[in-house]
């Protein structure tokens, strides 16, 4: 039978030959879309539905021609897009997905092979705990943490409070697991933590009450004293403290927890200590920047995202423990068919983490760390912290415009109080009510400039909530950003907020 596609067969799928061609197409796709991205607008101006709206609601019964497949990611998909890799993208953190590592990711899917085991694919496992190796000495840590790929930071963070509920419970999951034990063990973390603490928390079972807040400094930064008081009252009420998750570099502001005071009382408590350093982790690539997590060899478990800042196509998400030996007796399964000749002398990734198949994602890391060399990555890194800089002090040194939180990283939180709408400590003297106005005229103000800002597509921006207010980050960082596209950006915020 003659098929649309051309093919005799059925189910096998290209020939590496028909493959060679498309895939050639694919690539200088993906490089003309790199080249033509930044005139692109970087917002996708997309509405609800549109995109559905274009795909046909049945599958195809017949095979396509690849052209034809080609030509819709022009005319579908592409359109839908938002450009994480456009120069002028400042939103959310950096996701920089660099070529070199691109290609990492498509040998990857090429070769097709599974980690289910060593024996599986000695190679991926043994790449893996190289590239994490690599990366455990680019970053300062010492040879006491051993490291793994995980998706993302959500997961680590799961495995890290999974690894923390099995310490305290002394492997209560070989009994009647938490709800066999006597007292609800309970989780601490600031309200600045990533939305994926609790979450993990939640699924690790410890129950929303069970997630503890500890207060924060006007830096976003959690407050040792504070969190000691509350792990102390915890035990007078019968509770059962069980881990403490510190943030360097929060997600709203960049706030950095002391984590060598955390440590100090994670350990006079017996508590497991989690490090999520998913964006700031990448700055540790500099030994200028690591006074941000100092303390973090004391530690438990660490995760941050190669996939954010470094430039690791997404996703690649590293997590370290200092005692491999429990995340393994925590995560191991050991069924017949997985079982092989070698197990005793090898590592079976498998048991470092939740999904048996894994992924051979420590190319992206290979190809990546190769093809830039450590210097190169520190280079673009310290540019990026120097743009960020240079963004605060024309912020600061503009009347009615304020730099909202510390800047120690590269995204910097801004606000524009025109006069009229001043609020807080500027405000003195106003009564409340007027003050409740002005807040709220503050915020539609705020929100309506970044929204011009991403609706005219020539930058993207992402506002988030600080102290109750609305305020926008700039974060700083995608690959191609030079200072010129920052200095743009500068412009193009304040003609956004100033026109009204
Ligand atoms: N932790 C922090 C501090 C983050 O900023 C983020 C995402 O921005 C995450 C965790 C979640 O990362 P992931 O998408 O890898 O789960």
């Amino acid at each position: 039978m003659n098929h649309a596609n051309g093919h005799e067969d059925y189910g096998s799928g290209m020939t590496p030959e028909e493959f060679r061609k498309a895939g050639h197409a694919i690539v200088d796709w993906v490089a003309d879309y790199r080249a033509r991205m930044g005139g692109l607008p970087v917002m996708a101006r997309t509405a609800p539905g549109e995109i559905k709206g274009l795909l046909p609601a049945e599958p195809p019964v017949a095979g396509e021609p690849f052209e034809v497949i080609l030509r819709d990611l022009d005319k579908i998909i592409l359109p839908g897009l938002s450009h994480w890799q456009h120069p002028q993208f400042f939103g959310y953190f950096p996701a920089n997905s660099l070529l070199s590592s691109v290609l990492g990711d498509y040998v990857s899917t090429g070769l097709g092979v599974l980690g289910l085991s060593w024996q599986s694919s000695p190679a991926l496992t043994e790449l893996e705990e190289v590239m994490t190796d690599w990366m455990r000495q680019m970053l300062g840590l010492s040879a006491n943490w051993s490291g793994v790929i995980q998706d993302t930071a959500s997961t680590s963070s799961l495995v890290a409070l999974l690894c923390a509920r099995e310490k305290t419970t002394d492997y209560g999951l070989n009994r009647g697991g938490l709800q066999a034990e006597k007292q609800p063990l309970v989780v601490y973390a600031s309200a600045h933590s990533h939305s994926s603490v609790e979450k993990a928390a939640l699924l690790a079972g410890f129950g929303r009450e069970n997630v503890h807040v500890a207060p924060h400094d006007e830096k976003y930064a959690m407050r040792p004293e504070g969190l000691e008081a509350l792990i102390e009252h915890d035990v007078a009420v019968g509770l059962r403290p069980c881990a403490i998750v510190a943030t360097t570099g929060t997600t709203t502001s960049t706030a950095l927890d002391p984590v060598e005071a955390i440590a100090r009382i994670a350990k006079r408590h017996g508590l497991w200590l989690h490090v999520d350093a998913a964006m700031a982790g990448s700055a540790m690539i500099l030994p200028e920047c690591r006074w941000m997590w100092h303390g973090v060899e004391s530690a438990d478990s660490l995760v941050l995202n190669p996939h954010k800042w470094l430039g690791a196509a997404f996703d690649c998400s590293l997590f370290y423990v200092r005692e491999p030996e429990h995340l393994v007796r925590v995560m191991s399964t050991n069924p017949s068919y997985l079982q092989t000749g070698a197990d005793g002398r090898v590592k079976n990734l498998r048991d470092w983490g939740l999904p048996l198949g894994r992924r051979f994602r420590a190319l992206k890391l290979w190809f990546l760390i190769r093809e830039q060399g450590v210097e190169a990555l520190q280079e673009r890194l310290r540019r990026d912290l120097a743009n960020a800089q240079w963004l605060a002090g024309e912020v600061r040194a503009t009347p009615h415009w304020r730099v909202v939180a510390p800047v120690p990283l590269q995204t910097v939180c801004i606000r524009h109080e025109p006069p009229g709408m001043v609020i807080g400590d500027h405000a003195d003297g106003q009564a409340h009510d007027a003050r409740a106005i002005n807040a709220q005229a503050l915020d539609r103000h705020t929100l309506g400039w970044v929204e011009r800002v991403n609706k005219s597509g020539a930058a993207y921006l992402t506002p988030a909530i600080l102290d109750g207010r609305w305020m926008v980050r700039v974060s700083i960082g995608a690959a191609g950003t030079e200072r010129e596209h920052v200095a743009n950006l500068w412009t193009l915020v304040r003609e956004a907020a100033e026109r009204v």
